[in-house]
């Protein structure tokens, strides 16, 4: 068995991060949510990606509902990064940029009550777009 203590107190989150499940950016998530109190992580391919996709009916946006519902983001935060597998290691910065775009849009269409912000990540860094 792995012990640990889990506290059982309730929350309310600084943010909802939509990041994308490449370990390769793990270190970079670390930093970003380092002052981020109790960051509700949705982690999967792609990051935001699912957002321009699928629209309302993206899972991702019924994570973030369920994370606005328990924990009261400040914020959603929305990422994807360069070569991403999901969206078949696309190289163009544009083309992440007008994704971003539009999962802010989806985003913002869903929650107008939530400041949303979108991140491009690089393998150099991050920057808000
Ligand atoms: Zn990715």
């Amino acid at each position: 068995m792995l012990s640990h203590t889990s506290t059982k107190e309730h929350y309310e989150t600084g943010a909802c991060i939509v990041w994308c499940f490449d370990a390769r950016f793990s270190g970079l998530y670390d930093l970003f949510a380092k002052y981020i109190h109790n960051p509700d992580l949705i982690k999967i391919a792609g990051g935001a990606n699912d957002l321009t996709e699928k629209g309302p009916d993206a899972y991702v946006l019924d994570q973030i509902a369920k994370s606005i519902k328990l924990h009261r983001p400040k914020e959603i935060l929305l990422m994807m990064h360069e070569e991403c597998g999901a969206c078949d290691g696309n190289t163009k910065t544009s083309f992440y940029e007008s994704k971003l775009a539009k999962a802010k849009e989806v985003v913002q269409k869903n929650y107008p009550g939530i400041p949303t912000r979108i991140f491009y990540a690089t393998f150099d860094g991050i920057i808000e777009k």
